[in-house]
């Protein structure tokens, strides 16, 4: 028998009190005395808490706290599950569909970093109209002609690519080297068992509670300098990061991720760092997302950040 839970389970309850609505909680306190040194100042430094037993937590939400508990007893969490959004305009898109019952062009490949091919071609996003024939335009880099495709003027008029085929190998084959650079870092490695995370299969899954419940999570770690939560929480980011389709519709979930983080975090930190590295590997999809302008002025912090890296991949 483990003597861990023998000292655990000996010891004297401790009332926490969380979130906004103050609600109440017991935990052993050994179970949270082991975990930093922090906390158990917190809990036995001779301060008003250690009196009476009791520690408010009221910037800390219920959720966050649960899963806190749940690590603290067992050594693992889990995260908030995905949100299945069926809002009007989806459901728009479906009746759409079920009307144009001739198949159209097929559904465009859609990527995350672990399964990145940089010699595919990426899907072509542009509106709704999807009507496209090719033109010969200049490359942006080299200044050659070459042949691509585009939206009619008359809509919105996007090319698909305005670098030729040479100039895009070029920066595919550096795009590829900072993916894998990220995707092989042993900095996220995890402190116990590795995490496997759910996959997204589709882009009305909504992830922005999944990717803050693990950074809410860490910044309480890091708040309370609990060196094994923050890790766990950090490499558990780093895995679903990794495995999470790019959805043109979902990056808003990844502004919301980094926005939050940076908020609450200080210079240096892990989790900024590797966000950061992420964004940096994505920013082609990112800058065309919903929020990606509002995010640049919020947290110029993680723009300058952002703007280094990227920096990596310029000749
Ligand atoms: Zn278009
Ligand atoms: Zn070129």
């Amino acid at each position: 028998m483990d003597t861990k839970y023998e000292s655990i389970l000996a010891s004297k309850p401790f009332k926490f009190v969380v979130g906004p609505k103050k609600k109440q909680f017991m935990m052993h306190e050994a179970a949270i005395t082991r975990l930093s040194k922090t906390l158990d100042k917190l809990l036995n430094g001779g301060m008003k808490e250690s009196k009476e037993h009791c520690v408010c937590w009221e910037d800390i939400d219920e959720k966050t706290f649960l899963r806190f508990g749940e690590w603290a007893y067992t050594g693992d969490y889990k995260p908030e599950e995905p949100e299945i959004l069926l809002d009007a305009s989806q459901i728009a898109i479906f009746q759409k569909d079920a009307k144009n019952a001739t198949p159209s062009e097929p559904e465009p490949v859609v990527n995350c970093l672990a399964t990145f091919n940089s010699t595919a071609a990426p899907p072509f996003f542009h509106c709704e109209q999807n009507v496209t024939s090719t033109a010969t335009i200049t490359c942006k880099t080299c200044r050659s002609g070459f042949l691509t495709y585009r939206c009619r003027p008359s809509y919105c008029g996007t090319y698909q690519f305005y670098a030729c085929h040479k100039c895009r190998g070029n920066s595919m084959q550096k795009r590829q080297a900072m993916i894998e650079k990220f995707n092989n870092s042993s900095t996220y490695a995890p402190p116990t068992t590795p995490f496997t995370p759910r996959k997204n299969m589709e882009s009305c899954e909504d992830y922005s509670g999944v990717f803050l419940s693990h950074a809410r999570l860490y910044v309480l770690a890091d708040k309370y300098d609990i060196k094994e939560l923050r890790d766990l929480c950090a490499h558990k980011i780093w895995v679903t990061l990794k495995e999470f389709t790019l959805y043109p519709e979902r990056m808003g979930d990844l502004v919301g991720l980094v926005r939050y983080s940076f908020q609450n975090t200080v210079e240096n930190d892990k989790l900024r760092t590797l966000l950061k590295d992420f964004c940096a590997c994505i920013i082609e999809d990112l800058c065309k997302g919903e929020g990606f302008q509002d995010l640049i002025y919020e947290a110029p912090e993680f723009a300058c950040g952002l703007i280094i890296e990227m920096s990596m991949r310029l000749e």
